[in-house]
């Protein structure tokens, strides 16, 4: 990989509050930013034999792939997948997990990234599935088209997203992965061969549910058909709140979307909501670049790591935040109201809990936040907000983590430069799955969590029969696999 600079394209709306400096951008590449990616990897080194070490986007993991294939075809990909001993598919990168770690053949699907078919009647829209979301979303919007939903950025590809189940915020949608948002799936088995999945054929309504959500595990995803709507702009808000009222469900209800992120050491929140609107665009590029950009961002960045050199100001930093959160409008395209731009790097836990144990989930991650501020046997300050979300439930996959019920997304962060953070999130994960959580599968997340799948059997039974010598194997397959604890650090 290419050397970085300390400033990584990165993460969470929070960021937009924490810093405070403005609401919600489109995001933005620089090309001295950009340069730090992960996304393009398979795209900038190409095919080839002993492939430079790869590194997800927030460095936690590495591997050294014997071969990097970067296929631009069907063809190529199923050439690629027949030839391989053992192989794992690469996205953008951008999981917290191992998921996408490879030691023998790493499949960059960086050049699988054609629109195939638009269906305006059906309102569908099929394309390669290595498509990254930021260009995906371009070339919608120059169709008239729009996804309904998406999260906090828009740098991770098509297949990567459905495969762990990623999420935005909205109690009118399901994950990416949820079986409203997709129609139709192919998926190169580990002989080569091509099986296409479409939710109008009865047969295949149980082979969806494992592959709308395949941890990579399956086969390598050629091609998505997604329900798509027309285009149209959001509107978004963003203020400072008290928890106790943000977590009344009428705003969950009542808005298109709604998320904040609770400060630590305070009961403040930045709520953000985002509604359809037929209003034009209300921006301005200028003051976002500097909001966005140098402020929320770089400024940010510079902030968290000084406070890692002295921890115990964090209580101080939160509360200084909170005063710097703005009232603030903007409207714009859909996907660029709903994903910024993300320049800190930070560590993330994210669980799904049940939607009525928001509260809970709040109260008791405060609780771990003030205990282990105050230990005696090495203290940790809580460095980035939690971040809240609710999604409907998922009625349609094996393992998705918000099957079954309407869900709050909570997720744990904790800047890179506070390196003490692990015990920390162990004591938050204890809490959150005591409230009937379950991880998302592209975050960090100790306790194994096979057993919280009643359909985990029949999960592997796809993976025995598409892949019966198990070629898609990985690390993180088999930690799962051996119910042992998983990795969230390899070098
Ligand atoms: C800054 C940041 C912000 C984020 N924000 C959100 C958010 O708002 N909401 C949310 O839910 N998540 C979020 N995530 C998590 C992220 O969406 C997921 O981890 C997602 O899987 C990353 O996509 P990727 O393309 O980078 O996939 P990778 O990390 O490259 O791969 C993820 C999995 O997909 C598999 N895979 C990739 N391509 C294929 C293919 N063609 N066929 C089969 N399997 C494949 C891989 O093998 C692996 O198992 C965020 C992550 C970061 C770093």
């Amino acid at each position: 990989m290419k050397k970085t600079s300390s400033l990584e394209c990165s993460r969470r709306q929070f960021l937009q509050g924490s810093a405070a400096l403005g609401a919600s951008s489109a995001t933005v590449a620089t090309p001295a930013l950009a340069d730090v990616t992960t996304d393009d990897y398979g795209a900038r080194h190409g095919t080839l034999t002993g492939a430079p070490a790869f590194t997800n986007w927030t460095r936690n993991i590495r591997c050294h792939p014997n071969v990097l294939v970067t296929p631009t075809s069907l063809t190529e990909l199923q050439e690629s997948v027949a030839k391989a001993k053992s192989m794992k598919a690469v996205g953008s990168g951008h999981s917290f997990s191992p998921c996408a770690h490879a030691d023998d053949t790493m499949i960059a699907t960086d050049r699988l990234d054609r629109i195939l078919l638009v269906d305006r009647q059906a309102m569908r829209v099929k394309v390669e599935a290595g498509k990254k979301l930021h260009a995906f979303n371009d070339e919608l919007a120059a169709l008239g088209l729009a996804l309904p939903s998406i999260g906090d950025i828009d740098r991770q590809s098509l297949a990567g997203l459905i495969s762990t189940g990623s999420h935005g915020t909205g109690m009118k949608w399901g994950s990416f992965s949820d079986q409203a948002s997709i129609q139709a799936i192919e998926i190169v088995l580990a002989d080569g061969s091509l099986l296409s999945l479409n939710a109008d054929k009865p047969e295949d309504a149980e082979p969806l549910m494992a592959v709308r959500l395949g941890l990579g595990a399956l086969g390598i995803i050629y091609s998505i058909t997604f329900n798509v709507l027309e285009a149209h702009n959001l509107e978004a808000h963003s203020w400072l709140m008290d928890l106790e009222d943000a977590l009344d469900p009428r705003h969950y209800l009542e808005n298109d979307h709604f998320e904040f992120f609770r400060f630590p050491f305070t009961t403040k929140v930045k709520a953000i909501s985002r509604n359809r609107t037929d209003k034009p665009r209300l921006e301005q590029p200028i003051r976002t670049f500097i909001d966005k950009i140098l402020l929320e961002n770089v400024a940010l960045g510079a902030v968290l790591n000084a406070a890692s050199f002295k921890p115990d100001v964090m209580p101080q930093v939160s509360r200084l935040l909170t005063h710097l959160v703005p009232d603030e409008r903007r409207i714009d395209r859909s996907d660029k109201i709903m994903a910024s731009t993300r320049l800190v790097r930070a560590y993330e836990m994210e669980y799904a809990l049940p939607i009525a144990m928001a509260k809970q989930a709040h109260e008791r991650h405060a609780s771990v936040v003030a205990d282990f501020s105050t230990r005696s046997d090495g203290a940790f300050f809580a460095t980035f907000p939690s971040e809240c979300r609710f999604l409907r439930g998922d009625q349609g996959n094996f393992l998705s983590p918000s099957q079954g019920q309407d869900t709050c997304f909570f997720s744990a962060m904790s800047h890179v430069a506070f390196k003490d953070y692990e015990p920390f999130f162990r004591a938050v994960e204890t809490e959150l799955l005591a409230l009937g959580g379950r991880p998302h599968w592209g975050k960090q997340f100790y306790q194994n969590p096979t057993s919280l799948y009643p359909n985990w059997t029949k999960f592997l039974g796809y993976r025995d029969r598409w892949d019966p010598t198990h070629k898609l194997k990985n690390i993180f397959m088999d930690r799962l696999l051996s119910g042992n604890e998983m990795l969230n650090h390899i070098a």
